[in-house]
């Protein structure tokens, strides 16, 4: 019998780590349905976005629940905005992702899109809305077509080269052995890290979800890249209510607010100038790295604080 549970257990320790890290939820919600812990309400509606205006409202939540994690947050991303999450590590920046995506249940407080309690909608209306660009994509063993193509159900190759084109990744591809049918993953071609986050804007910009949710790589690119995916995820967040954790500078500049998380809490909020004015933790954060980027060329991640 033991023998039987196995594969579930590995399906298990795989979801875990997937949803810890935010890495690919949606990639891994259609291979394992995990309806265990999160049910729909009997005859819950679909979402319905027109505008995509975020908003978390008091939200308690733990994941286990006698130890909260967030304790009471508040925010609102009005549609098209971009909101950005800082903070020291485990201030709780990808606990406000994965709730967003509804891994969890909250414990108090609301969360909503366009005045509907993510809750009370069908799970599969609320991640159709949601986009994510992950840190770090997990690829299926098969062609980056079908890598990029997945973002949406019967996508032509031409609307696949279309977003390929606008991710700045599609000449890349025409230059591999076999073009869009050149297998990738684990068992075939290696990416790098950079080409398989524009794999993974490829893919979400073939989906056209109204929120987008992105992770930044804590880790270090090389800095054509970096500015490469910067620039393609500027494009793709305008005009999209866009959450990301954000780990650069240039991000965290160009947001319409920025929250400080700090103990699952908001301690600061504003947008750059008025954070940097009001001489809090933030101000501290940003004067300690400007001191450490001096003899730097370019500008480096900002991950120890952010
Ligand atoms: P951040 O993204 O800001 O670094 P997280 O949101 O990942 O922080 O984590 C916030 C807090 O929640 C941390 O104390 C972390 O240890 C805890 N935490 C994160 N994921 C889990 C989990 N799956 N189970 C229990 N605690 C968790
Ligand atoms: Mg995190």
């Amino acid at each position: 019998l033991s023998q039987l549970f196995r594969p579930l257990d590995l399906l298990g320790m795989v979801y875990r780590t997937i949803r810890q890290g935010l890495i690919d939820m949606e990639a891994m919600y259609r291979l394992i349905d995990t309806q265990a812990e999160i049910a729909d309400a009997p005859d819950a509606p679909m979402l319905h976005v027109e505008a995509g205006e975020v908003r978390f409202d008091h939200v308690h939540f733990g994941y286990d629940p006698e130890r909260e994690i967030l304790h009471g947050v508040s925010f609102t991303v009005p549609a098209g905005k971009t909101l950005a999450i800082v903070g020291p590590s485990g201030a709780g920046k990808s606990t406000i992702a994965r709730l967003l995506f509804r891994f969890y249940d909250i414990q108090g407080g609301r969360i909503s899109i366009d005045g509907q309690d993510i809750a009370a909608v069908t799970q599969q209306s609320l991640r159709s809305t949601i986009g994510i660009v992950p840190q770090d994509m997990v690829l299926f063993n098969d062609t980056v077509g079908y890598n990029i193509g997945y973002g949406r159900e019967g996508a032509t190759q031409e609307e696949i080269e279309a977003a390929a084109r606008a991710a700045s990744i599609h000449d890349f591809i025409m230059g591999l052995p076999q073009g869009y049918d050149t297998r990738v993953g684990e068992r075939g071609l290696k990416l790098s890290g950079g080409e398989k986050q524009r794999v993974a804007i490829a893919r979400t910009l073939l989906k056209d979800p109204p929120v987008l949710v992105l992770d930044e790589a804590t880790s270090a690119l090389d800095s054509r890249t970096e500015t490469e995916i910067q620039d393609v995820l500027r494009t793709i967040s305008r005009r999209r209510t866009t959450l990301v954790v954000a780990h650069r500078l240039s991000t965290v500049v160009d947001a319409d607010e920025i929250i400080v998380m700090e103990k699952g809490r908001i301690v600061e909020r504003g947008r750059h100038a008025d954070l940097v004015r009001a001489d809090g933790l933030y101000a501290a954060m940003w004067t300690r790295q400007a001191t450490e980027r001096e003899d730097m060329p370019v500008e480096p991640g900002i991950e120890d604080m952010f």
